[in-house]
């Protein structure tokens, strides 16, 4: 049994770990800033158990952060607490720096103290979970660890610059460090205001379906689990210094997405085939919107014999009857965020 940090254990990659780890039998500390993206149930099952715990703090708190690390005195960090969602970085893209640049400093600062305090753990691991978004668009084929950084989004700057400082903390001083880079999360517990959530909860509600431009902007999308999955072997298998990339290798067009979600929609509600399709609406494409990503998972394959297990058809009609079965859950957080009633997409 080992002690986890978990930054960003609210959220929702942060919490499908969470539970996976509580349910290993690991000690866990999630330490969450509590920001809208904390997702309210997403952790009933592992509160209250004598392993899980929970610090509501800013990861850019320096005296709190150095605190937590001495009281807990983790074997292994996983930071995922990050502002995410791209068309928020674009209205205010200030929270993005404070948190996904400064945050990881005083993480890093202080992760590091505690680790040469300790005597330089070499079992020690820091895990920064970031984005294939800071390697910007590719016209064909796939990103590499090795890929040109190029962000072109406040979000994917901003992340861009932690992976950064996370590198220099390893190169600079040793810090046992792992960058890993994941495309696109869908899966149960996702904020409604993401793409896939926020099309099923439109499609359901028979409301307009925005799509930025003419929709046929690709993404790879990973199950979360297989990305919760990846996390673990990385910790595990990985090896300090290294980078790691999560993805299938396959990508859809946000309009296949839109329309296959429609269909799985009307099939859930009983409802005529094509319904939910008519009510499709193309909007202005969003500012320096990425057109492809796509993630070579070949590599992580061979190091950590890791793969993506579920397939999108699979997944994505498992996430459809999830939000379907779960409408009080979407409905409480959209009463309390009237941001998502307006159709913004990833
Ligand atoms: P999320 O927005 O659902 O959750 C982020 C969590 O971080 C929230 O619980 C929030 O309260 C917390 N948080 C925000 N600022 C904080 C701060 N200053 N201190 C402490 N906690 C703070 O995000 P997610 O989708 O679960 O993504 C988790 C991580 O994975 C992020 O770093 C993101 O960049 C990365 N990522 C996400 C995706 C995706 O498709 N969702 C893909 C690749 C990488």
């Amino acid at each position: 049994m080992k002690r986890l940090l978990v930054t960003g254990g609210s959220g929702f990659i942060g919490s499908a770990l969470v539970r996976s780890l509580v349910a290993q039998g690991h000690g866990v500390l999630n330490v969450d800033l509590q920001t809208y993206a904390a997702l309210p149930g997403a952790l009933d099952e592992v509160d209250g158990e004598p392993t899980y715990q929970h610090l509501a703090a800013d990861i850019a708190d320096f005296s709190v952060m150095s605190e937590a690390f001495r009281e807990f005195d983790p074997h292994v960090v996983v930071n995922l607490a990050a502002e995410s969602h791209v068309d928020r970085s674009i209205d205010n893209a200030w929270p993005f720096m404070t948190t996904n640049i400064l945050g990881v400093a005083n993480l890093l600062t202080v992760a590091t103290s505690h680790w040469a305090e300790g005597g330089r753990d070499p079992e020690f691991r820091f895990v920064h979970v970031s984005t294939d978004e800071v390697f910007g668009s590719i016209p064909f084929g796939s990103f590499a660890a090795e890929s040109q950084y190029r962000p072109r989004s406040p979000y994917s700057a901003s992340k861009a610059a932690g992976d950064h400082l996370v590198r220099a903390w390893f190169h600079t001083y040793g810090l046992p460090t792992i960058v890993t880079n994941s495309s696109n999360n869908y899966g149960p517990f996702q904020h409604p205001e993401k793409l896939i959530p926020m099309m099923i909860i439109r499609s359901a509600e028979s409301l307009s379906l925005p799509i930025y431009g003419n929709g046929f902007q690709e993404r790879d999308w990973i199950h979360v689990d297989d990305h919760v999955r990846g996390l673990l072997a990385a910790y595990e298998l990985g090896d300090p210094g290294e980078t790691y990339l999560f993805g299938t290798g396959e990508t859809h067009t946000n309009l296949f997405v839109a329309k296959s979600i429609c269909r799985l929609v009307d099939s859930q509600l009983s409802r005529p085939p094509r319904t939910g399709e008519q009510s499709i609406e193309f909007v202005e494409d969003r500012p320096g919107h990425d057109f492809r990503y796509c993630i070579d998972p070949t590599e992580s394959t061979r190091k950590l014999g890791w793969r993506a297990a579920e397939s999108f058809e699979v997944g994505l009609a498992g996430t459809v009857d999830w939000y379907c079965d779960n409408s009080s859950w979407w409905r409480s957080l959209i009463d309390s965020d009237a941001i998502s009633r307006k159709g913004r997409a990833r």
